[in-house]
């Protein structure tokens, strides 16, 4: 099993070291080409704004979403989130337009900006542990959506079928479970081949 980190921007490197944990083998992804190697895809927060020009600007919006059609899993953290999302609510930016929800940018105010919070997360044991860094928010979601956790009655982890999202970064901790949950999800893809 070979999953990719997008290498335009933001956190890759702790990306790549939560999915080895998670044993997978994880390579990251410059070149729309390097899509074909693997078999699922993180898309990591930063900015993005930024995230989604540079994804524009070298073919990614459209080898991505071919990527998905093919039913091979996505996992998008904080800005990765506001990029797969199909409604980014008062923003006009590139994005991927894959998850039937509605996501509000820099959501949680000025002194919750960052902080950490331990999450119940619906398909793992214990509590995880989550670093939200102005992160985002989902507001509304379509039926095909299920909700995973919620943080003061507001949603920051679904899932859709193959498409994983979630508002804070699980890369930045040692609590490697959301991305073994990701891992299953894309192991569960290949044995359905
Ligand atoms: N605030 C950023 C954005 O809107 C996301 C922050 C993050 O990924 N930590 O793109």
């Amino acid at each position: 099993m070979k999953i990719g980190v997008l290498a335009l921007q933001g956190a890759v490197a702790e990306h790549l070291r939560s999915l080895q944990l998670a044993g997978a083998e994880a390579i990251s992804i410059k070149r729309t080409e390097q899509l074909e190697e693997i078999d699922g895809l993180v898309i990591p927060g930063g900015e993005s704004t930024t995230i989604g020009k540079l994804m524009r600007k070298y073919g990614f919006i459209e080898a991505i979403q071919q990527f998905s059609e093919q039913g091979k899993p996505l996992f998008g953290t904080c800005a990765g989130l506001i990029v797969l999302s199909e409604r980014i609510a008062g923003q006009d930016q590139p994005h991927l337009s894959l998850m039937d929800m509605t996501v509000s940018r820099n959501a949680f105010g000025r002194q919750r900006e960052s902080f950490e919070t331990d999450l119940d997360v619906v398909g793992i044991d214990e509590p995880i542990r989550a670093v939200f860094i102005r992160a985002p928010l989902i507001q509304e979601v379509g039926e095909q959506v299920q909700v995973l956790s919620t943080y003061q009655d507001e949603i920051v982890t679904a899932r859709q079928g193959h498409l994983l999202a979630c508002s804070f970064h699980p890369e930045l901790t040692d609590d490697y479970r959301l991305h073994q949950y990701f891992a299953d999800m894309v192991q569960e893809h290949i044995a359905n081949q």
